[in-house]
């Protein structure tokens, strides 16, 4: 039985060779090859500054911070999302506000932010989910009404492109991820980009230990942290950032074959859209069932009897057991973000799917959903 997993970094000789040359070098850490990655991936994404750390969690917390963002505040965001977004937002002391979600896109439903804007809010946290860019005209124009920052997290969205701009480059700052399941990997890893010099200053200093770069050594001005990349994430990085076009195109293709072959069912699945004015970057491939999803967990394990490893993806943050515990929310809260994640499945998806590993997961899936069919 061929199994499927349901990611894989696409890892090459060249990756091996630049890791193994930072062995080499003796400078494991805050060297040149950490610098060279945030010079080039400024550069692909269009920004003037990069600041590569540990990870995009990381990333999203001191972005936060840089943004002035503190106790008090409140910050608004979704709760369809990696909980790593939400849960940076609580590390600055500020409270994130839930607003619900498109249920096309599952990005932020536009209509419904300003209702809940308060005196205390300060900043929009935008997630371009899956690699499709939110809705950023009227997220900005918003922002710009209501005197509020904008920081994009785009940790699943490396290359994509809304209105003939890179996603990174509407906001304050933006993060991007590394981790292996994304576009592009280092292991673990992240980088801020802005366009804003003191953002980016801020953000070397307290992934440092609160170190500023023009201080003497261990001086420190404030309080910081190691949210450091290290010199072997970041030849990883430079690596892969090489064969960013490809890996995109790749990616790219593999999601038209699966939109072909799902296509004689779309009684049984919603496949993913991508809205016009946008260049979705693929991060994960994941259906919604249609009509009755209370089987939705009995078909990923059935499916994963046959050698297929699938997940329900995303869990909405504001139902996980921290955040139901600590701020009693409820079912029912955010109902569009629920049933997107009550229903969804991502299917595998990485580099090296041929057609007819496709056809087979499709019937898979098909032959799982119809068996809970009466
Ligand atoms: C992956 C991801 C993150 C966090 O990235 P890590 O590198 O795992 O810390 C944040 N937000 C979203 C939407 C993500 O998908």
């Amino acid at each position: 039985m061929k199994k499927y997993q349901l990611a894989k970094p696409y890892i090459g000789a060249e990756e091996k060779e630049a890791v193994c040359s930072v062995l080499s070098s003796g400078v494991l850490s805050l060297g040149p090859i950490t610098l060279k990655f945030e010079k080039q991936f400024a550069k692909r994404i269009g920004t003037r500054y990069a600041c590569a750390v540990s990870s995009g969690t990381a990333g999203l917390h001191l972005a936060l911070l840089a943004a002035g963002i503190g106790p008090g505040d409140e910050i608004i965001t979704t709760p369809f999302s990696f909980i790593a977004s939400a849960n940076a937002i609580l590390y600055t002391g500020a409270s994130p506000v839930f607003v619900d979600v498109d249920s096309e896109t599952g990005n932020i439903d536009t209509k419904k932010i300003e209702k809940r804007i308060t005196r205390r809010t300060k900043a929009i946290l935008v997630v371009h989910i899956f690699g499709h860019p939110a809705e950023m005209s009227d997220v900005m124009r918003i922002a710009k009404k209501h005197k509020l920052k904008v920081i994009e997290d785009a940790c699943e969205a490396l290359g994509a492109i809304h209105r003939d701009r890179n996603v990174g480059t509407f906001g304050e700052s933006a993060v991007f991820a590394f981790y292996a399941n994304k576009q592009i990997t280092t292991g673990e890893g992240g980088m801020i980009v802005t366009n804003k010099k003191g953002i980016y200053r801020m953000c070397l200093s307290m992934r440092n230990q609160g170190r500023s770069s023009d201080m003497q050594w261990l001086e420190h001005e404030r309080l910081g942290f190691n949210y450091r990349m290290d010199e072997m994430s970041a030849a990883l990085g430079v690596t892969q950032l090489g064969r960013i076009h490809y890996i995109l195109r790749e990616r790219a293709r593999i999601a038209q074959l699966y939109e072909k072959n799902l296509r004689p069912f779309q009684d049984y699945v919603i496949v993913p859209q991508t809205l016009k004015n946008n260049t979705r970057s693929w991060f994960v491939y994941t259906v919604r069932l249609k009509g009755n999803v209370s089987h939705r967990n009995a078909i990923i394990q059935r499916i994963g009897k046959m050698g297929i490893s699938t997940k329900p993806y995303l869990p909405s943050i504001h139902l996980s057991e921290f955040y139901r515990k600590t701020f009693r929310y409820k079912s029912n809260m955010f109902p569009v973000s629920e049933l997107v994640s009550a229903s969804s499945i991502a299917l595998p998806f990485y580099i090296g799917l041929t057609n007819s590993d496709i056809r087979y997961i499709v019937s898979k899936l098909i032959l799982a959903i119809k068996s809970f069919q009466k």
